[in-house]
């Protein structure tokens, strides 16, 4: 692996890490030095203004121009990959997610959290879904790839590379979504018990929304007897859960077509011939606003007075805010949202609402829910407030890997 290129901090900027924060940018570097230019994705040794070692890690161009791998000197090969793909894995047996009779579905690299920014790896029974998210972890996929093989062993069948969309077009490294090993037509795998068709070709991320394992069984625990809405549904995770927990009626809604295909297809696999279920091809704003409004039915289910019969609503939208500057339309988003789904849920309605937005923290995700709870005029307690799961975790020292919140109200 080519060392000998080397970038020089100012003086002052290398106190971050010091404290372990595993970005450098670009605003610190003062100079780089190397016989040859710094290359999109090279490896580089990072010094202090007085010369002193700081880390290893990639580089590449943009706001955050090194991503860390090491604060100590050791060689990045072969070996380095396959320990903290070990450690990563060591964790998942941890939590209980990997090497479990009834979930095969479980992210076992999370970026900064597993201490390997810009790499995501998610396993989906014996298929790995492998996401760079950096150009330096696109340059080195292929030593990941052994690695992983090496680490999984017999239970690994296949890695489908998926980063087409992920890296910087500007990089124009000419990427291509596919197997890098083996090959799998299996696209069935398991979650707690209930299985999914996952999408890895053409879904969103690596094909399934893995984060919200944890907070879908407790929407099952809360389903019994309930009639559920469950909007921005996808492939439908919450609903299934939900359909085992009980609930009388369950409604899907996506936007999207492709994801209405999928949460039938998913209701089918574990519920075969179930009609409790139902799904629409509908934008979230509209459904909200207009069904069950005076004289308009939706489904099988009746409302005579006009008012919606859920009483359990998720609501689980895309990130409405991907960079800081989208923050205010962002909040007011959530608070047109939230406030629809207040005015019209069931007295003793039950809300699970989220944020996947990085750029909103847990506060002002808070104040939007709060807002809108006002202007609804309705009594709200928070019974749980939700997270990402473990196999998502957080590197301490660096809190902008918290992304996924949410609040479970009551609503009287
Ligand atoms: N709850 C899902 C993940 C949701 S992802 C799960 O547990 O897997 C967000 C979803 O919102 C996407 O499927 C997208 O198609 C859908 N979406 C985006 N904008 C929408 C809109 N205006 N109305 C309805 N659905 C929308």
């Amino acid at each position: 692996m080519n060392m000998n290129k080397t970038i020089i901090l100012r003086k002052g900027k290398e106190e971050s890490l010091g404290r372990f924060h595993p970005w450098i940018f670009s605003g610190a570097i003062h100079h780089t030095e190397g016989d040859e230019p710094l290359e999109e994705g090279d490896l580089v040794e990072v010094l202090s203004s007085n010369g002193r070692f700081l880390a290893i890690g990639h580089w590449q161009i943009g706001s955050i121009a090194v991503r860390v791998l090491t604060f100590r000197h050791q060689l990045i090969d072969q070996s380095f990959w396959q320990r903290r793909l070990a450690a990563a894995l060591d964790v998942r047996r941890t939590i209980g997610v990997a090497d479990s009779k009834d979930n095969s579905i479980y992210r076992l690299v999370h970026g900064e959290g597993d201490n390997l920014p810009g790499l995501v790896i998610d396993i989906y029974g014996t298929t790995a879904v492998m996401q760079a998210h950096s150009v330096g972890m696109h340059v080195c996929r292929d030593e990941v790839a052994k690695a992983l093989k090496e680490v999984m062993g017999e239970s690994l069948k296949a890695i489908y590379y998926k980063s087409e969309t992920t890296l910087p077009f500007k990089a124009q490294l000419g990427q291509e979504n596919g197997f890098l090993w083996g090959e799998s037509t299996d696209d069935v795998a398991c979650e707690n018990g209930l299985a999914f068709h996952i999408d890895w070709l053409k879904g969103q991320k690596t094909g399934f929304f893995v984060d919200q394992r944890d907070n879908r069984s407790l929407v099952e625990r809360y389903a019994k007897g309930r009639k559920v809405l469950n909007m921005f549904c996808y492939t439908g995770g919450f609903s299934v859960y939900a359909l085992r927990g009980g609930a009388e009626l369950v409604h899907s809604v996506d936007s999207s077509a492709k994801a209405v295909e999928l949460v039938n297809a998913n209701v089918q696999l574990n519920f075969p011939g179930d009609n409790r279920h139902e799904a629409f091809a509908e934008d979230a704003f509209k459904f909200m606003e207009t069904a069950f409004a005076e004289g308009k039915e939706t489904g099988n289910s009746k409302s005579s007075n006009g008012k919606w019969p859920y009483d359990l609503v998720i609501l689980d939208p895309p990130a409405f805010a991907k960079h800081k500057d989208a923050l205010r339309n962002a909040l007011r988003g959530y608070t047109k949202l939230n406030a629809k789904a207040f005015e019209k849920i069931q007295p003793g309605g039950i809300l699970f609402t989220f944020s996947c937005s990085q750029a909103v923290n847990k506060e002002q995700f808070r104040t939007a829910v709060f807002t809108a709870a006002a202007m609804a005029r309705r009594k709200v307690r928070i019974l749980h407030q939700l997270h990402q799961p473990a196999d998502h975790p957080v590197n301490i020292y660096h809190p902008e890997g918290e992304y996924l919140k949410g609040l479970v109200l009551y609503v009287e």
